[in-house]
């Protein structure tokens, strides 16, 4: 059996954007992989926000998010297991469902990867996993220099690189590839204060995503969201 590669994105996804689709089809579309999926986290394992939106709204508009793309995937499996959200314990829950025929591609932001070594079990994951780390507005790729060596020889440049990204995977072991897929101006935060501010969200979040917020009456200024009918 020929072995196959899907992607893991994550995100906290309060709420999905524009911004994520594009870079998860671009990224989908390099390095060849049969589905991405998208992989909104219970709680986050650095919680900076107090006023995250319950995990179930979220969860619920990453899939209206991708429901048009047969390619994407919405995966409750972060949001399921509750507490914490462990991109290694993921990465081990997917593997074991689907397989040794199928490698794992993790996205995930620059900002993010810098501190690789605060996550938990983060040698183990590196090699799970292949990573793809995409830029971020403010961080530069010359950031990665201060990792250990280990992980820097894994590290495939693919802006130095005329080749496919789909074409520079090994036969053996996990790569780290960097990658300068597009960045398009948009954030969830932007999203949650237009809403708040009664401003137009159009264009920037699938219309999908924005009746569902409209329905449930997320990021209204000093309104409290429903509660989700468990
Ligand atoms: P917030 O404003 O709440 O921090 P966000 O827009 O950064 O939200 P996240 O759910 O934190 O959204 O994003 C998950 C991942 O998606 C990020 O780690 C990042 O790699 C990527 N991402 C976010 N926004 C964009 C964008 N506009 N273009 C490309 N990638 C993005
Ligand atoms: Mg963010």
């Amino acid at each position: 059996m020929s072995l196959k590669r899907v992607g893991v994105f994550g995100g906290t996804f309060d709420p999905p954007h524009l911004g994520h689709l594009i870079l998860a089809e671009e990224i989908r579309e390099a390095f060849g992989l049969a589905e991405m999926y998208f992989m909104p986290c219970n709680e986050p394992p650095h919680k900076d926000r107090d006023d995250l939106t319950d995990a179930k709204h979220r969860f619920a508009m990453v899939v209206a998010a991708t429901l048009h793309n047969p390619a994407f995937v919405a995966s409750p499996i972060e949001v399921n297991r509750g507490g914490k959200s462990f991109s290694i314990d993921t990465v081990r829950q997917l593997q074991e469902a689907m397989g040794t025929d199928m490698q794992i591609v993790f996205v995930t932001g620059l900002d993010a990867f810098v501190e690789i070594e605060t996550w938990n079990e983060y040698r183990e994951f590196l090699d799970l996993c292949h990573v793809v780390v995409v830029s971020r507005p403010g961080h530069g790729f010359d950031e990665i220099a201060k990792l250990p060596e280990w992980i820097g020889d894994r590290v495939v440049d693919l802006r130095d690189s005329d080749a496919p990204p789909s074409e520079q995977f090994p036969d053996e072991g996990r790569r780290v590839f960097l990658s300068d897929a597009v960045h398009i101006d948009i954030s969830s935060t932007d999203v949650r204060e237009r809403i708040a501010a009664g401003s137009s969200v159009r264009y920037k979040v699938p219309a999908e995503v924005e009746r569902y917020i409209r329905a449930n009456g997320l990021f209204r200024s000093g309104d409290v969201p429903r509660e989700v009918a468990s």
